[in-house]
């Protein structure tokens, strides 16, 4: 890799101020001065800037106790991003995996392994994706029953060609239920509530596949994954 792609790639520095540093003479491989961002930089090379020894960024993935009021867009735009939440070097590299509302809570991975994010994501694998969601009406007896059949046997959603895919509706009590989707469609757990007569007040997502939110993660806590976590979804 060229030494000023490894600047941009290991600090805050963009390609253009990495230059500037290069020439300022503020780098160093191998303890010597090097001005020339066109050096190619071997893996046994050791660069420091400004006397502080840089190495590249890895691969992340991280698991985000998303609060209400925050966006998984990697635009900024009215409100605040997921990843600014997050307190990593190079943090905006990380990309939301699937998507949560502003006003859903719970479970968000973020990565910038996109072959990781596909994985996790990917309609094709459809990993489980657990919602607990409060409703606005009451859902019991018949009407229930009813709802966990539609569920089962799929809904077609208003402004869609396919009906959802099979999926698993538990009522917890008359206003709470979890819901368990393997797909990811637009608003999913909403309009498929809305399908079927009810309105969803505030919606939490659990788990993605194998992995459950932390109960000690609060609302805006985040935490790297372990390799068995990241491996999981493999
Ligand atoms: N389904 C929704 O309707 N909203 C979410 O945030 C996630 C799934």
């Amino acid at each position: 890799m060229r030494l000023d792609r490894f600047l941009s790639e290991s600090t805050e520095l963009t390609r253009s101020l990495a230059k500037r540093a290069l020439s300022r003479g503020e780098v160093d491989v191998n303890g010597e001065l090097e001005k020339k961002g066109a050096r190619h930089i071997q893996d046994a090379d050791r660069v420091t800037w400004n006397g502080q020894p840089l190495a590249l960024v890895g691969l992340r993935y991280v698991m985000l106790h998303k609060p209400t009021g925050v966006e998984c867009t990697a635009r900024r735009g009215l409100y605040p991003r997921a990843v600014d939440l997050i307190d990593l070097p190079k943090a905006e590299r990380l990309q939301p995996v699937g998507r949560l509302d502003v006003d859903t809570t719970g479970l968000l991975l973020l990565s910038d392994d996109g072959q990781w994010s596909h994985r996790v994501s990917s309609p094709r694998r459809g990993c489980a994706k657990v919602y607990r969601a409060e409703l606005a009406r009451p859902l019991a007896g018949a009407e229930a029953e009813r709802a966990v059949t539609a569920v089962a046997e799929g809904i077609l959603l208003e402004g869609d060609e396919q009906p959802t895919r099979p999926a698993e509706l538990a009522l917890l009590d008359a206003h709470h239920a979890r819901l368990t989707i393997h797909e990811g469609r637009y608003h999913q757990v909403r309009r498929m509530f809305a399908a079927l007569g009810n309105h969803v007040e505030t919606l939490h997502r659990e788990s993605i596949g194998p992995l459950h939110l932390d109960d000690d993660l609060a609302p805006g806590e985040w935490r790297e994954l372990d390799d068995a976590e990241v491996k999981a979804f493999y």
